[in-house]
């Protein structure tokens, strides 16, 4: 088995499995941060919830390790046998400018401990605006990454080659693919952290593909801090497999509580919305006032992103993931502009969606007209199918029943024998597309459900499909029959007042004969 296999796609995520000497790490997975000597939650509890990696932080050991004299092998020292994941000290040269160590003693120092996956000795870019000072970082980074992987002895570690640029595009760019020259098992996007904690969520999108785009596929890329149950659906579409974070104690120490939506301060809470174990046993306020309360915060907290994980997963598996990220990102209006970006990164995010799934595409409202099934269908009908013939006969339904028109098909054959071979019947699943009927079933033609009538955005899609369907195929006479109740009227009202063909007509009701006879009134010779 190579050291990461990937078992479903969707979007650009994946279902993947991690090797690592100590397991397998099923991807995508939140590793929650702990400090290697003083842990509120204990690395067992974190197991017990679902866990199967963590991440430590091994330039702590290493300066406890000089202080007491003494080595430590992390997984005894936690009190842990699966995978750990250990950091170099970049956190540290963040936030106070320097660290006592080199990146040769980092990765000696991450071998010798035991750990499954190291980070080199990086110097994180942060949310410095000052370009020349972003360089910088990126070009440490890549001299540190030079340096250590001559030191790579010890081929049961995976190593972990950090992606620096923050907020600069070009340089995120530069780095990933400086990067990837050096074939790490593990490419990791720094300095997100604060981009996140401003919500922007536009932004950490772009970062994420700036570096994605230039970074070997087989391999998996972790985000760094990132432990928020909004950003972690966004950030899996885009292509992300591992995440590590302290939010789930950071945040119970400032008493805030996750849900699915978001965060709350449990002082605000009048029931506790979650039946983990701890929301389980406590009433809110017994929770508020227990002396236990930011360990107790800290548990659920690790439940809520572990559930999150898994919905994500499952969403993968099915095929669903659009459907979940869309219903996640309503839950902020920044989450919601990040998504709505996905309509504009169709192509990267098609390679991994499935063209047939074994569930049909739900089109609530826009940005769904622009995901990736959709638009692909669309090209699909647009590319391969001429139609040369004299007429369209182009229904509109309420639902993705088509029975009605094989019928008037039937009916047509026998009333009008051979001419009824110059007519194209076609159904109009805008905003998918206007599909021929000898197509009509298959995927996802007949497998769609759409919210009824659409949004103004989707409207307007619908609309330029259709035009460039008839301007494409050139028939001389089109009848519409518009058994949508109204529900499709902008597009019907369109084609009415339209030029796009002289001989038009729509018809609303139901009788066959009504229809046939709608249809010889176009021009065509009477039966
Ligand atoms: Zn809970």
């Amino acid at each position: 088995m190579p050291t990461f296999e990937v078992r479903a796609t969707d979007l650009a995520a994946r279902v993947g499995y991690l090797k690592t000497k100590s397991g397998l790490v099923e991807t995508p997975a939140v590793l929650p941060v702990i400090h290697p000597f003083n842990q509120i939650v204990k690395p067992s509890e974190m197991e017990k919830i679902g866990y199967s990696a963590l991440m430590t932080n091994s330039y702590l050991i290493l300066k406890k390790s000089r202080a007491v004299g003494q080595l430590f092998e992390v997984h005894d020292l936690l009190d842990y046998k699966k995978t750990i994941m250990t950091d170099s000290g970049a956190y540290q040269l963040l936030e106070y400018g320097e660290v006592e160590t080199t990146p040769e003693e980092i990765i000696n120092f991450e071998t010798i401990i035991g750990s499954d996956i190291g980070v080199i000795l990086d110097t994180p870019t942060g949310l410095t605006r000052n370009k020349k000072r972003a360089e910088e970082t990126v070009s440490k980074t890549i001299e540190a990454a030079i340096r250590s992987v001559p030191l790579f002895k010890d081929k049961s570690v995976l190593w972990t080659g950090p992606i620096q640029g923050g907020v600069f595009y070009d340089l995120i760019e530069k780095s990933a693919r400086e990067m990837s020259k050096l074939n790490f098992d593990v490419y990791a996007l720094g300095s997100p952290t604060q981009v996140m904690e401003q919500y922007d969520f536009e932004q950490l999108l772009h970062m994420i593909l700036a570096a994605k785009r230039n970074l070997p596929l087989d391999r998996p890329l972790h985000l760094f801090g990132a432990g928020h149950p909004l950003t972690l659906p966004l950030a899996v579409a885009l292509g992300c497999d591992l995440f590590d974070s302290a939010s789930y104690i950071l945040y119970a120490k400032r008493g805030a509580y996750m849900t699915e939506s978001g965060t709350r301060h449990l002082d605000d809470l009048k029931y506790l919305p979650c039946e983990c174990e701890v929301c389980a046993r406590y009433f809110v306020e017994e929770l508020k006032k227990s002396k236990d309360r930011t360990r107790l915060l800290a548990l659920h907290n690790l439940h809520v992103l572990s559930k999150e994980i898994k919905n994500i997963k499952q969403a993968i598996y099915e095929g669903r993931l659009w459907e979940y990220v869309a219903t996640k990102s309503r839950a902020h209006p920044r989450t919601w502009t990040a998504f709505k970006h996905f309509s504009k990164i169709r192509e990267y995010l098609e390679e991994g969606t499935p063209i047939f799934k074994n569930y049909g595409l739900y089109l609530c409202s826009t940005p769904d007209e622009h995901r990736p099934e959709v638009e692909n269908a669309y090209e699909r009908i647009m590319e391969n199918i001429k139609i040369n013939k004299r007429t369209l006969v182009v229904y509109f339904s309420k639902t993705n029943d088509h029975t009605f028109l094989y019928n008037l098909r039937n009916a047509f054959e026998k009333k009008i024998g051979a001419r009824s071979e110059e007519i194209q019947f076609c159904v109009a699943p805008l905003p998918i597309a206007i599909v021929p009927i000898e197509v009509c079933d298959i995927y996802p033609f007949s497998q769609y459900d759409i919210s009824l009538p659409l949004d103004l955005e989707m409207e307007r899609v619908a609309i330029k499909k259709f035009k460039q369907f008839l301007s494409r195929h050139k028939f001389k006479e089109v009848l519409l029959i518009d058994h949508s109740n109204g529900k499709y009227k902008g597009v019907v009202d369109w084609f009415t007042k339209g030029k796009v063909v002289q001989k038009k007509r729509v018809v609303t009701d139901r009788r066959t004969e009504f229809i046939v006879k709608e249809f010889t009134d176009l021009g065509v010779e009477r039966p």
